[in-house]
């Protein structure tokens, strides 16, 4: 049988496939998160010993797509810009997976926070597929009306690939319940009536919950107290960085005070302070709720924004971007503990460094999966048009992370593996065996 690029006139022979600015099947999603993804996967892949079929259809997004839109400026100009949603998988459900504002959003990055989100709702037993998405763009420097045209225009341009059944958005970085509100409101007035189940992360008077705004930031905390339970040190008695004043950090840092631990350093994007008696947390928030940023904030001392990530502490906490703790600054990380409330902060370089030196990572996995999971509930709600209270649906996030971190550590001790891999192992393994189980169409 002869193959299309050997039939004779099909002119493929024509085509340089050594050509080096062609870009090669599997490599549509190159970015440096992504290598750290496939790194990341092909080790528990390996320790799975997945049959190459599976390993194959698991690594790749399913569907991914590139939007470009205009939008009209304040000042009347218009400006294109570009949008991603990448789908992981469908095999377990609709996906499910945040929308990013920033100015590097792109494939590469959006295919692996999907493949991320893939294997943090297989963890948790949530049905749902990974999914991620964002609009390249600086959110800072943009008003709030020309946020909301980005914001309405992007829920149109994704119309073809979202449905509450097929794909829900929630927020990530650069987005919050006022961009939630937007796009479910977009995506409503498209279909002719309401769709809260379109969008998690919504305020709560339009069929969101309380509980969704600090559930990742609360969910970092209740991991990283049943880890020091296991480890026999409270939480209340440690020091604690935490990197990130965002909706994440800032909760997980609210949350610690509030618990009687120290958090000795703060940090954003302008940069950090640093305290080893322990900040005054509520006191931070108030001069962020008035200033937007740590910059020139009078408690404590000032602090380079790399620099905190080597603060003296127990504990630290990354929850700004990707990529933080990396072969450059891994050796000077002083904390025993790392629980990753970002997606993707220590690369696998840094990793083996930490490991070379007892220090226990706590994958993002894992560490941040509250987030999604009270999507989950706000998603049920939705359509079940029944709503639950705060402290039901705290109870029952704090359940599910405890039951979620028995299984990764009990899957590193059977398998012999850290806890990413461990992690990822647990999530492969479900997602690999429902692959199997559906089997193949046609
Ligand atoms: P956010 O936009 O609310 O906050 C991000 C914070 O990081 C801001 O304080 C910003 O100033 C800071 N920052 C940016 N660059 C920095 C730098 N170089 N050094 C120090 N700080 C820097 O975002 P968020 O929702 O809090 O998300 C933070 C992380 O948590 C991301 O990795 C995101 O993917 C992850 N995450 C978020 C959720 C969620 O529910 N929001 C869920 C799971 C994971």
């Amino acid at each position: 049988m002869t193959t299309p690029d050997e039939r004779p006139g099909s002119g493929w022979d024509e085509i340089d496939l050594a050509d080096s600015t062609l870009v090669r099947a599997g490599e549509e999603w190159n970015s440096e998160l992504h290598r750290i993804a496939a790194e990341q996967y092909n080790k528990a892949a390996d320790v799975l010993e997945l049959a190459p079929d599976l390993r194959e259809r698991l690594r790749a997004p399913r569907r991914s797509m590139t939007v470009n839109f205009p939008v009209r400026l304040d000042s009347g100009e218009v400006r294109n810009f570009t949008g991603y949603r990448v789908q992981h998988t469908l095999t377990m459900g609709p996906t499910k997976g945040g929308l990013r504002y920033a100015p590097g959003v792109s494939m590469g990055e959006c295919a692996a926070l999907a493949q991320w989100m893939t294997w943090k709702c297989a963890l948790l037993g949530l049905p749902y597929g990974g999914a991620k998405g964002g609009v390249r763009c600086d959110p800072n420097t943009l008003s709030a009306g020309e946020i909301e045209r980005i914001t309405r225009r992007f829920a149109v341009e994704l119309i073809p690939v979202i449905g509450p059944d097929r794909d829900i958005p929630a927020p990530d970085m650069g987005t919050g319940e006022r961009e939630m509100a937007w796009f479910y409101d977009t995506y409503s007035q498209s279909m002719g009536h309401a769709v809260p189940e379109i969008v998690t992360g919504k305020p709560p008077v339009l069929g969101g919950t309380e509980a969704r705004k600090p559930a990742t930031g609360l969910g970092v905390v209740y991991v990283a107290e049943a880890v020091s339970e296991r480890l026999g040190r409270p939480l209340r008695d440690q020091r604690v960085v935490v990197q990130g004043f965002g909706n994440v950090g800032s909760t997980a840092a609210g949350e610690l005070h509030a618990i009687g631990a120290k958090v000795v350093a703060v940090s954003d994007y302008t940069g950090g302070i640093v305290d080893p008696d322990g900040l005054d947390i509520p006191a931070v928030k108030a001069w962020i709720d008035e200033h937007r940023v740590l910059e020139g904030c009078p408690l404590g001392d000032p602090v380079g924004r790399a620099e905190v990530l080597e603060v003296a502490c127990d504990m630290l906490i990354p929850a700004a971007l990707e990529r933080q703790i990396t072969i450059e600054n891994a050796a000077r990380i002083q904390a025993t503990v790392i629980v990753e409330a970002a997606n993707g902060p220590t690369t696998p370089e840094a990793e083996a460094v930490l490991a070379a030196r007892d220090v226990l990572v706590v994958p993002d996995v894992l560490a941040n999966a509250g987030g999604v999971t009270v999507s989950y509930f706000e998603w049920v709600q939705d359509n079940q048009r029944y709503l639950w209270d705060f402290v039901e649906i705290q109870e029952r996030l704090k359940r599910q992370l405890r039951a979620a971190l028995g299984r990764v550590v009990d899957n590193a001790d059977r398998l012999g593996v850290d806890w990413r891999t461990a992690a990822l192992a647990v999530a492969i393994e479900r997602v690999a065996e429902a692959a199997r189980l559906r089997a193949i169409y046609p």
